[in-house]
């Protein structure tokens, strides 16, 4: 199975690819996660994508459509199937993706777009905290860690994203209406577009999505 995920920040991207990797073993790949792995390691690469990350920008076509190549020609993701999280985001590098699957003869079976209104998103993004060890996401008031800034899964630290304030979250969703949105319309037209209410909690979102993809 090969999916993509598409929704503004905040709607619950992670937290699908999350369940979605546990549950039926695809393997994700996240263009943010590994953008901030890099920012971590302090790679070349991550030092630059760090300037337009913080300020809630998309790090440019070029390299991260360079980046997310070079995993999706690894074998091992194609063998285990693939969810793409956070890639594409503009037409650009909808169209590179493209050219990528052609090459490697490989095609999506579902590009699943989440949606939730606004209001429902600033308020997920504003209280986010994610751990730093395995990934799991909490929220201040929808889903506090049952120790204060400690993990429930593996008690490492969790931490706040630096493009979680309040104006890199405006940037983040501008930036989503204008650049992102319009891969709703270039996917529904290739015929497999998949929309999904991201209101109702992750294990109800998740069961919609198994359903409707036959996943
Ligand atoms: P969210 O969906 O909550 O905004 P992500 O973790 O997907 O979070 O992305 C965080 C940031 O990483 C983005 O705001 C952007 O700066 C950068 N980024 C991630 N994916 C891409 C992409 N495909 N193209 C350009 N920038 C990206
Ligand atoms: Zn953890």
């Amino acid at each position: 199975m090969k999916l993509i995920l598409l929704g503004p920040p905040g709607v619950g991207k992670g937290t699908q690819a999350a369940l979605l990797e546990s549950r039926l073993g695809l393997r994700t790949l996240s263009s943010g996660l590994i953008f901030r792995q890099e920012i971590e390691a302090e790679t070349d690469l991550g030092q630059m994508a760090k300037r337009y990350i913080d300020q809630g920008r998309l790090v440019p076509n070029g390299v991260t459509i360079q980046m997310m190549a070079k995993r999706l020609k690894s074998s091992e993701v194609r063998k285990s199937g693939f969810l793409l999280d956070g890639f594409p985001r503009t037409i650009e590098q909808a169209q590179a993706l493209d050219e990528i699957l052609s090459e490697l003869d490989l095609s999506i079976d579902k590009v699943i777009s989440l949606n939730v209104v606004e209001d429902i998103l600033v308020a997920r993004l504003s209280g986010r905290m994610g751990c730093t060890k395995c990934g799991a996401i909490y929220h201040r008031d929808a889903k506090p860690p049952k120790r204060e800034w400690l993990c429930d899964n593996c008690n490492s630290p969790l931490f706040v994203r630096s493009d979680d304030q309040f104006e890199a979250i405006r940037e983040r969703l501008a930036i989503f209406h204008e650049s992102t949105q319009p891969l709703i319309e270039y996917y529904r037209a290739k015929g497999n577009l998949l929309e999904v209410d991201a209101a109702a909690d992750p294990e109800e979102v998740y069961e919609h999505i198994i359903k409707e993809t036959g996943a």
